[in-house]
Parts: structure tokens; sequence; C-alpha cells
């Protein structure tokens, strides 16, 4: 209390004990009671001035109980001094503090005394532990996500981030430090002054964040495309002090959409080249009609028959490139039947290599147990035809074409790294040459309908778009490699499997089947449709077939070609002629003749009836694909000479 009695010195330090924001108790030490309290500590814990005095500090909560409080004053008057950083007190209704605690022992005149600053610490422990409580969430978050998260601390320029970045960019743990430099070092050299500026121009202005997108060195050495993001904190006076950010790896997103940009720029000119090249074919037809009513009528006008023939020859060239626009810009739904893809490069290379340049070398890499695949034959020849034509352009100076191919099951994983890859067994037919190569600007847009860098005349541009439009339509993609100076390799992969009507074609397919190797088989039967689907099958594993409904036909056939007849599977029960007759007829003309019989009445009289004119190798009606494939196979590689 102040009163107007109190010397000077003692009026000051009594203004100061009101005033303080801190809670202050006078105790004396003989009797360890309170003596005074300030007007804080009172409204602090919500006691009145009489419940204070003449109280002992545990009695008021602020030791544990009457033990502790001994300890504390016995170490007062051994050391004049006591601290506790952070004690727990309640107030009169209960709320639970947390306060600091300092007491002092000295000598006020003659007499000793105690004081005891008591200071709430609550909202400071509160903001301790949040912080504790957000720092640790941010590391966790941190770690939790595949991104790479960083903390760049500005006022002292160290670095730290998350195993995100070691993980997005190919290092493994331990194996770098974060630094800032080292991040610098990896940015793409034309990028870096410009990543630099855009940090440096949002921390100039007052800039909250910055975003920017840069080209990042993988461990590989290969460069990732990343945005990076950066949350700029700044002190009070706006100058910035740490920022933290994220990094993320776009470079799959990218390559998507670019491909899909592609995609889309593909169907959009098709669509266009494929209405113009309608309206086209209506402006040629009547051109060519007329061209031959004009030619009626030159006989005997040689110079003006020679002016048609220039004409009619522009308006086929005119026609086949509306073909050919046409054959791309339509969906394309040709046939579909079950092709043997060596027959085709066979067939192909039967073409060039008539009309290609002596200078080109013709190399043919094809395994035996290629598996079928399901096609329109002409738009495949077409495909490689087109390949072929660009590859001999290619290399004006000569080389070598390549064609192979091979069986290729594709997992989910590489479909992933395609747009248009699907998981599952495939053929990889591959066109190669040693030409000029194709540089990567050309590169992007090789498929574009129209795109050529051709000499006018030479090529129309339609050439891999046509390629493109059809391996789409077959449910295949393609590829291609290039080295400008070596060579291009396309790569067309086209889904395995044989055509839908065929009862056996069950996906996945079958890769221990016996294929044939382009053995022509007569198959007899009398049944029209197992006729075809053993025909169907056949081919699709590898066989020529020629087919007869009954034993006359069947020898008919063998009479004339007994040599190319590699085996011949017959029905037993037909009419006009049957089996036994049919064995014993085609024995004469061919005694090594190969047979295999197929009876769905295999009862004993009908063994003996095949069995007594010796054939070995006996097929039970039904019979699935495979057990009709090994056995043919069975048979064809077994020497003729032990047949029997
Ligand atoms: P065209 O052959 O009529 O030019 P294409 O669509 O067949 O049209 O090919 C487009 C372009 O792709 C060609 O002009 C050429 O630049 C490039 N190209 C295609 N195949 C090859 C190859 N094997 N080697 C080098 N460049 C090629
Ligand atoms: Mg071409």
């Amino acid at each position: 209390m102040i009163t107007d009695e109190l010397p000077y010195s003692e009026l000051r330090y009594r203004r100061l004990f009101e005033a303080a924001r801190d809670g202050i108790l006078i105790v004396d030490p003989e009797t360890r009671k309170i003596v005074d309290v300030n007007p804080f500590l009172m409204e602090f814990l919500g006691y009145d001035y009489g419940e204070f005095i003449g109280k002992e500090l545990f009695e008021i909560g602020l030791l544990k109980d009457e033990a502790a409080s001994q300890a504390a004053f016995r170490q007062l008057q051994a050391t004049g001094y006591i601290r506790y950083d952070d004690l727990p007190l309640e107030t009169k209704d209960g709320r639970r503090l947390d306060v600091e605690f300092v007491s002092n022992l000295y000598q006020d005149g003659d007499q000793q005394v105690i004081q005891c600053n008591i200071r709430d610490i609550s909202a400071r422990k509160l903001a301790k532990t949040a912080l504790r409580e957000s720092e640790e969430r941010f590391k966790l978050v941190a770690r939790a996500v595949s991104d790479v998260v960083w903390d760049w601390n500005l006022t002292t320029g160290s670095l730290w981030w998350n195993d995100g970045f070691l993980t997005t960019f190919g290092f493994i743990a331990g194996e770098i430090a974060p630094s800032v430099e080292f991040w610098t070092s990896r940015i793409h050299p034309d990028e870096r002054s410009r990543v630099a500026e855009v940090i440096q121009q949002s921390l100039a202005t007052a800039e909250e964040s910055w975003t920017t997108e840069y080209r990042f060195k993988r461990k590989d050495g290969s460069y990732a495309f990343v945005r990076d993001h950066g949350y700029i904190l700044r002190d009070g006076d706006g100058k910035g002090v740490r920022m933290v950010g994220g990094m993320r790896d776009l470079t799959e997103q990218k390559i998507m959409e670019a491909q899909y940009l592609r995609a889309q720029r593909m169907e959009g000119i098709g669509t266009l080249a494929g209405g113009i090249a309608h309206d086209l074919n209506n402006v040629l037809t009547p051109i060519m009609m007329s061209i031959e009513l004009l030619k009626a009528d030159s006989d005997n006008d040689p110079a003006r028959r020679k002016i048609l023939d220039v004409i009619n020859i522009s308006c086929r060239r005119g026609a086949e490139l509306v073909r050919q626009v046409l054959s791309f810009a339509r969906g394309l739904d040709g046939q579909r039947v079950a092709i043997r893809l060596w027959r085709l490069i066979d067939d192909l290379e039967g073409i060039i290599g008539g009309t290609f340049p002596s200078n080109i070398k013709i190399v043919t890499q094809v395994p035996d147990e290629l598996w079928p695949i399901t096609g329109d034959p002409s738009q495949l020849h077409q495909v490689l035809l087109n390949l072929a034509v660009n590859a001999r352009d290619a290399m004006p100076q000569g080389g070598t074409l390549t064609f192979s191919a091979s069986n290729l099951m594709l997992d989910a994983q590489f479909a992933g790294t395609s747009r248009e890859a699907k998981p599952g067994p495939h053929v990889l037919l591959q066109v190669g040459d040693t030409g000029v190569g194709i540089p990567p600007e050309v590169r992007e847009r090789i498929f574009e309908p129209f795109f050529t860098t051709k000499q006018p005349g030479q090529g129309t541009g339609l050439g891999l778009a046509t390629v493109h439009t059809i391996v789409k339509s077959h449910g295949g993609f393609l590829d291609v490699e290039s080295e400008v100076g070596r060579g291009t390799a396309f790569k067309i992969y086209l889904p395995a499997g044989l055509p839908r009507q065929t009862a056996d074609s069950v996906l996945p397919i079958p890769t221990d089947l016996p294929l044939g190797r382009d053995e022509l088989v007569l198959v007899v039967d009398d049944e029209f449709s197992i006729r075809l689907i053993t025909q169907q099958t056949l081919e699709a594993f590898g066989y020529r077939v020629i087919t007869a409904c009954n034993g006359a036909e069947a020898i008919a056939l063998y009479a004339k070609q007994p040599e190319q007849i590699a085996v011949v599977l017959t029905d037993m029960m037909m009419p006009i002629m049957d089996g036994a007759a049919t064995i014993e007829v085609l024995m004469h003309i061919n005694p090594s003749v190969k047979i295999i019989v197929a009876s769905g009445i295999a009862s004993r009289e009908n063994l003996a009836k095949a069995t007594r004119v010796d054939v070995h190798d006996f097929l039970a009606k039904p019979y699935t694909a495979p057990t009709l494939l090994k056995q043919i196979r069975d048979v064809l590689d077994r020497p003729a000479n032990i047949m029997r």
C-alpha cells in the first residue's frame, strides 16, 4: 500500500512492487510465512490479500508439500537463491498454469527477507510445444511425399532436402549432402541464370512465392524436367530469411503430353485430308472417264494420244494419292485373318530384291517359331513396303536393309511407359537401315501426314502416316530409333493372337506349341466346318493348307503334287470314297506318304479298317488345336522310312 509516510526509496520500491507484471511475494525466512503479495499475483491466482498473508508457500500450491518447502528454504539459507524453471501451479478456480519461480534471500536493513518472483510461462510453453509438433509434422510430411521438399536458410546459406530428392534423381542415401552449390550445379547450364533471376526477383520484391520450371541433371547424366516452387519467409523488415519449397519431376507427364498432342494433331490433319481426298476423288473420276472416251476418238492421231497418256498417268498418280490419303484417314477396317509374318517378309523381299538398287543389301532375321498375328495382309504388306522405300531413300549410297521379327511379351511396366502400348504377347517387326538417319527436330514430325524432307515429286509425306494408321488399327504401336549418319530402325509392335472366329484363339498364346514351317497339308473331311476350322488353325500356326471334301477329291489333289504335300490329314467316314480306300490309293501313288487318320468313331472295327492299311498315326475326334499341332509336327519331324 502506498502511503505518504514511506521514505522515498521505499516508495519507489513499493511502486515497482505494485505495478510489476510478475507475481511477487515477500516471505519471512524465520516463519516461512507470506508477509506481502503484489496485486498482479492476487489477480493472477484469484486469491485476495488476506488469503495469502500468513500462509506457507506450499499452502498456496507453489511447492509440493512441507518437505519440499523445507528443502527449498534450506537451499535458500545456504546459497541465497533458488530457481525453478517450470513449476505447475493451480489458480483458485482450478486452472492449471506453468510458472517460473525465482527466490532470493537478502538483507533489508537489520532483517532478512525473501523475495519470490513468479512468472507465467504457460503461453511460452504452449508455443514451444506447438513449434516442436509442427516441426515433427513437417519432417513426417517431407518423408511421406515422394516429391522433393527442401528448406533453405538464406541467412546461413544452409540447405536441407528430404529423401525424395535422392529417389527422384537416382542417388542413394548418404551419397550426397544437401548444398546450394550442388543444386545449382545440376541445373541445365542454359537455364541456371534464368532460375537464379526468378528467385532473386521474387526476393527483391515482396513476393510470397515463386515457381519455375527447368531441366535438372539426374545422377545418370540425363535431365529431368522439374517444376520448382518456393515460399519465402521474411523477417520483420521484409528481408527474406528462409525459403521452403518443393520440386516435382514432370518428365513422364511432359512425354505423355507431347505424345498426346502429336496424336491429336495427326488425327486433325487426317480428318481434314480425308475430306479433301474424298472431294478430289469426285473431281478425278470424270476426268479419267473422259480420257477413255477421248482415246477412242483419237485412234489415228498419235500426238493427241500421247497427250492423253500423259493426262492419264497424272490422273492415276492423283488417284493413287487420294487412295493413300483415304487409307490413313479412314479408320482402315481391313480384313482380320491369321497372318504368317515371315511369309509377308518373304514376299516383300521378292518384290524389292528385283527393284531396289543392287548396292542395297537385304537381310532378314525371322525366327521359325514366330507367334501368329491377326490382321490385314495387304495393309501390313504396305507397312513393310513404305518402310522399305523410306530405307532405300535414306541410303542413296547403298547400305543394308534389315527385316527382323521376334516374339515379345510386354509387361505392365513396359506398357506404362507408352501411351499406346498394352501389356500382352506381341510380335516385334523391325525395319532397319544404315542410311542418313533422322535429326531430332525432323523426328518429331515424320508421322505427320504430308510431312516430307524429299524433293517435290519424290515424296508425298504420306508413307509413315499410313504406317502409323495401319499399325494403330491393328491394335499395335510403333517406335523409331535413329542416329544421324548411322541409320534408322522402325519398330512395329503388333499384338499376337489368332482371329476371333477361330475356336482355339484363347489368349495368352500357348507359346510352346509346335509351329509349321510353311509345309503344305492336305485336309480331307466331308464336313465343311471341320475343314474350315482345321485350315484356320493350321494356317495360323505356320502351315499352308489345301482341302478336299471326299476321298476322290483328295486323290485328285494329291496326284497333282505328291512332292509338295507334306502330310495328309484324313477323316475315315466319308461318302464317295472312304478313308481306308483313300489311304490305299495314296500309298499306291507314294509308298512313303505321311498320313494322319482322324476319326470320330474310335471303334475297334474302324481302327482295324484303318490298320489294315497300316496307318500309324491316329487322331481321335474331337481334338484340340494343341493335339493337332503336336501330332502333325511329330509326324513331319519323323524320317519317312521309320514311319511304319
Ligand atoms: P516421304 O517418304 O514421302 O517423305 P514418309 O512419311 O514416308 O514420307 O516419311 C517422312 C519423312 O521421314 C521423310 O521425308 C524422311 O525425312 C523421314 N524418314 C522416313 N524414314 C526414314 C529413314 N529410314 N531414314 C531417314 N529418314 C526417314
Ligand atoms: Mg515414304
